[in-house]
């Protein structure tokens, strides 16, 4: 079976008139000078990076990528996400951060390698973690200083080097709400390619606290009952996977 070929411009993906990755037609555009182009030994697949304001071919447009995760089932949104994630690592990763030598390609899989001081690297994936906290009947949920759209969505930040997922998670709590959780379970996780990370999500239960926001990150933090939600983070994303209790699906059929 032939390779498939992924065309992104930042955080869209160009689909052709039926909504499904740009096929080969569409891969003209690598020939653009400031395209990157990564193949995938592994998937056999190719992805490709195109320039800001690159404009996509009669009959294809852009979608934004957590519309195309809709649209798509895991198993495509995986190779998606794999092709985003390596063209977008292998377009920023050109030089060696120990001697400062330009990288070759590597022996193993997709890594790169140092010609002078033999240092290998692979492509990184950063760890978040995201949850949904409940109270009762209660979810809380958060907007972002970032947020123009007035969308309210579950708390998430980095792992820390030296951190368990648990202990993020109750950091993250505690420094964004001021609040304590309790029974902490996992939930299901998700890729998330913007750029590199692993987003691993939790239910996790109030235990104790009053509201505290972080203000250089959160506009707003309240606690909402399920029938009278806010604007919420659109399908296809983990939080709306999280609020409406559909990661346990995810999580059983793989
Ligand atoms: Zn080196």
């Amino acid at each position: 079976m032939s390779g498939k070929t992924y065309i992104f411009r930042g955080r869209e993906i160009l689909v052709d008139g039926g909504g499904d990755a740009a096929a080969a037609e569409a891969a003209s555009l690598a020939a653009c000078p400031d395209a990157f182009r990564c193949d995938d030994p592994q998937s056999g697949n190719t992805g490709i990076e195109l320039p800001a304001g690159t404009e996509a071919p009669a009959g294809f447009r852009f979608l934004p990528i957590p519309s195309y995760f809709f649209a798509h089932d895991d198993a495509e949104n995986a190779r998606a996400s794999r092709m985003k994630g390596l063209a977008q690592w292998h377009a920023k990763t050109r030089f060696c951060p120990s001697c400062g030598q330009a990288l070759q390609p590597g022996s193993i899989g997709n890594s790169l390698e140092c010609p002078a001081c033999g240092r290998l690297l692979f492509p990184r994936i950063e760890p978040c973690i995201i949850t949904l906290v409940t109270r009762g009947d209660e979810l809380l949920l958060l907007r972002n200083v970032k947020d123009r759209e007035g969308i309210y969505a579950c708390l998430a930040g980095f792992v820390e080097i030296g951190e368990t997922l648990e202990q993020a998670l109750r950091r993250e709590v505690r420094e964004e709400t001021g609040l304590e959780v309790k029974n902490i379970r996992y939930a299901g996780s998700q890729a998330w390619p913007f750029p590199d990370q692993l987003m691993v999500g939790f239910y996790a239960e109030y235990e104790g606290g009053e509201i505290r926001i972080q203000e250089s990150e959160i506009a707003d933090a309240r606690w909402f009952r399920r029938d009278a939600l806010p604007k919420l983070p659109r399908p296809g994303s983990i939080a709306w996977r999280l609020i409406h209790g559909r990661l346990e699906d995810n999580c059983a059929r793989h």
